[in-house]
C-alpha cells in the first residue's frame, strides 16, 4: 500500500495498459481516476475495478479527450479533489500504420495529436497541481518503437520518440519542484491495440521470433513498472525509461509489412523477398 493517501490519474484508463495500471495503483492504495473518451467504457472499467477490490480505495471516472485541453484540465481537477493528486500515468494512445509516401496527412496529424500532444497537455495540467502538493510522479507510456526504427509505423514511432524527449526535458525542468517524469517502453502487449496484429500470421511469427522471453506482454507487466516509477522506491529516479518488452528490443524490429500491404497494396509495401 505504498501509495495510500495519494490520488492518481490514468489517461486511457478504460482499457488495456491504462486499465492494468489503474488496477495496480488501486492495489498500491491510491484513489484512482480513470480518464477516457467514452463514459460507458469508463463506467464498465470502474465497476470491474471496484468488483476486484470491493474494500479498496475509490475509483473515479472523468470523460476526457486528451486532445481537448479544457477536458484534461477538468479531469485533473476531478482527480485532485480530496487527498491530492500525486501520480499521473499518460497511457491514452492509438496505433496507425502507413508507408511514408502514402500515409494520409490527417492520420499522421491525429496520431501526433493524441500520442504526443496529448501527453504534453496532460503533463502541462498536472504540473501546477503537483507543485502545490510539493511534488508528484508523471509516467508516460512510450514504446520500444521510440528507439527501434520500424517500417510502416513511422508516425507512431516518431510520436513515441517525441514523448521520450519531452520526458527528458520536463524531468530536467521540473525536478527542482520535486516532480519526477519518467516513461515505460512496452514491447508487444496483448490489448485491443494489438488485436488486429494477432490476425496476421507473418507479423505474429516475427513477434514470436523477437521476444526473447517467449510470450507477449500483459498489461500487468507494464503496470508493475509504472507502480515502481510512481512509488516511494523511485524517489531518486527521473528522466529515465524502463523497457518492459520480454527482450524484443535485443532482437530488433517486428515486421509490419504484410499488415501494411493489406491496407496500402504491394507498390509501396513490397514483400520481404521483393
Ligand atoms: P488500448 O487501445 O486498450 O488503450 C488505449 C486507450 O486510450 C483506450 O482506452 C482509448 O479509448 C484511449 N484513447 C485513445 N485516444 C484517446 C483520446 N484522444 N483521449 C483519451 N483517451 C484516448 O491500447 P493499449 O495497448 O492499452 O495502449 C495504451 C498505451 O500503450 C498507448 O499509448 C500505446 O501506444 C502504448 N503501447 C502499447 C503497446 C501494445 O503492444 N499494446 C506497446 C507499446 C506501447
Amino acid at each position: 500500500m505504498s501509495l495510500r493517501g495519494s490520488n492518481a490519474l490514468v489517461t486511457g484508463g478504460g482499457s488495456g495498459i491504462g486499465l492494468g495500471c489503474a488496477r495496480r495503483l488501486l492495489r498500491d492504495g491510491a484513489t484512482v481516476t480513470i480518464v477516457g473518451r467514452t463514459e460507458e467504457r469508463l463506467q464498465r472499467a470502474a465497476a470491474n475495478l471496484a468488483a476486484d477490490a470491493p474494500d479498496g480505495p475509490q475509483v473515479r471516472t472523468a470523460v476526457c479527450d486528451v486532445t481537448d485541453e479544457e477536458s484534461v484540465a477538468e479531469a485533473v481537477r476531478v482527480a485532485d479533489a480530496g487527498d491530492g493528486l500525486r501520480v499521473v500515468v499518460a497511457s491514452a494512445g492509438i496505433p496507425f500504420l502507413g508507408p511514408v509516401a502514402q500515409m494520409p496527412l490527417d492520420g499522421w496529424r491525429s496520431l501526433i495529436d493524441i500520442n504526443l500532444t496529448g501527453v504534453f497537455v496532460t503533463l502541462k495540467h498536472a504540473v501546477p497541481v503537483f507543485r502545490q502538493h510539493g511534488g508528484g510522479a508523471f509516467t508516460a507510456i512510450s514504446s520500444v518503437g521510440a528507439v527501434v526504427p520500424t517500417s510502416y509505423v513511422s508516425a507512431y514511432s516518431a510520436a513515441k520518440a517525441g514523448v521520450d524527449m519531452l520526458v527528458r526535458c520536463a524531468a530536467d525542468e521540473l525536478g527542482p519542484w520535486g516532480i519526477r517524469v519518467n516513461a515505460v517502453r512496452p514491447g508487444v502487449v496483448a490489448t485491443e491495440m494489438t488485436v488486429m496484429a494477432e490476425r496476421d500470421e507473418d507479423l505474429v511469427r516475427s513477434i514470436e521470433r523477437n521476444i526473447v522471453l517467449g510470450r507477449v506482454g500483459l498489461p500487468e507487466d507494464v503496470a508493475a513498472a509504472v507502480s515502481y516509477l510512481s512509488g516511494p522506491e523511485a524517489t531518486w529516479v527521473t528522466g529515465t525509461f524502463l523497457t518492459v518488452d520480454g527482450g524484443n528490443q535485443l532482437r530488433g524490429h517486428n515486421d509490419f509489412s504484410s499488415v501494411a500491404r493489406a491496407f496500402y497494396g504491394p507498390d509501396w509495401v513490397p514483400s520481404a523477398s521483393g
